[in-house]
């Protein structure tokens, strides 16, 4: 059984592959050419933006975003203790400073309240990041922000595909970034990654950034970064982008049926939930993640019954020791720090089948009554 599985998709569009890739190998134009606009516009149309920029991957869609909206040394970016490292990390490339929220512990979520809290003079943007490809309560967060005159970023990284409030994830806040790691919801056969937004300047300043400040070729208004996304990781996403809306739904179902069977095991004195969704929200589910008592014990009973688990993320940034000392909102972040000790990730992709799932949750409802003896 394999955690994500790849392959079982491959062999479904492995000809639309071929004819996409050889197309790249006929006309050779391997930067920049025409696949990624091609991408471009039919990501900005999925997602339902005017403007989406093919980037190398999900964390210099990131930094450029940052980059676009003028970030200098000493100015503090909100974003969410529990994430991985993408977005504090290229905070604090720009000599920006990282200031660390607590989450929500059910959607797993930094919040507009404790946002709200950590705003300062200083703050020049915000970062929520859509975990587990859940989207964060981006209204509420766009509020607060907007009374400040903040602009927000859209860490959707993990969310594509996703939905809130009838939008989709990738089209809310003032720039959102994606990634396209194999592993994501929708990935590719290697680094690649977009930023999208509604925003005629920011789009123009990003496509300058992604290309070396180039204003024409051989011509630099601004400092970039050298962020394109490859033609051949633009081809092979234009063979998926057909079956993702399928593979979506797919996704939701292999989640229903945890949910169901998870709700319906025995746990003994432990309470396993399934995650919450909450009304009005759809999760992509780029991981299904549960907490569990004793995790390293379950992992190594769950590998003992052939069950690949990972953990997302063992270690909040905050307690990160690149960035100790570093500035953490109100008393710390309580809630990334149980989060982090607590859960496990099981696995996840559009072709799971029911029987894996059973044997899964068998597996879990055994390892925990184990631990918990
Ligand atoms: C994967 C990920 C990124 C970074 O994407 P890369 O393409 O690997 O650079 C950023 N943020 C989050 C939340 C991610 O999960």
């Amino acid at each position: 059984m394999q955690f994500i599985d790849l392959k079982a998709q491959q062999a479904r569009i492995r000809d639309d592959l071929r004819l996409r890739i050889d197309k790249v190998l006929d006309h050779g134009q391997y930067i920049m050419g025409p696949e990624v606009a091609e991408l471009e516009a039919a990501l900005a149309a999925y997602v339902g933006v005017d403007h989406c920029i093919g980037i190398a991957n999900g964390t210099d869609a990131i930094q450029i975003a940052l980059m676009a909206l003028d970030i200098e040394p000493g100015d503090e970016i909100i974003t969410s203790a529990f994430s991985f490292i993408a977005a504090a990390e290229v905070i604090a490339l720009l000599r920006a400073v990282p200031v660390f929220v607590d989450i929500d512990p059910l959607t797993y979520n930094c919040t507009a309240e404790q946002i709200a809290r950590a705003i300062t003079p200083r703050t020049k943007a915000i970062i929520p990041v859509d975990l587990y490809g859940l989207v964060s309560d981006i209204d509420a967060i766009v509020e607060v922000a907007a009374q400040h005159g903040i602009p927000v970023i859209e860490d959707a990284a993990q969310s594509m595909g996703a939905t809130y409030k009838g939008r989709r994830a990738c089209s809310l806040g003032t720039i959102a970034t994606t990634s396209f790691f194999p592993s994501k919801p929708l990935g590719g056969y290697g680094d690649g990654g977009a930023c999208f937004t509604n925003d005629p300047e920011l789009a123009a300043r990003i496509r300058s950034i992604r290309i070396h400040g180039q204003r024409q070729r051989y011509y630099h208004d601004r400092i970039g970064v050298n962020g394109r996304l490859d033609t051949l990781q633009a081809a092979i996403l234009l063979a998926k982008l057909p079956i993702f809306d399928e593979e979506v739904s797919l996704r939701a179902e292999v989640a229903s049926r945890y949910d169901r069977l998870i709700s319906s095991a025995d746990f003994g004195r432990h309470d396993i939930r399934a995650p919450h969704i909450p009304e009005g929200y759809t999760s992509v589910y780029a991981q299904y993640t549960v907490r569990v008592p004793d995790r390293d014990r379950i992992i190594a009973l769950l590998h003992q019954f052939g069950i690949p688990t990972a953990v997302h993320y063992p270690c909040a940034l905050h307690r990160q020791e690149v960035f100790a000392g570093s500035n953490v909102a109100d008393a710390g972040c309580p809630e990334s720090d149980t989060a982090a000790a607590q859960v496990m990730s099981l696995p996840m992709h559009p072709y799971l089948a029911e029987s894996d799932q059973i044997r899964i949750v068998e597996a879990l409802s055994s390892a925990v009554r184990d631990v918990a003896a």
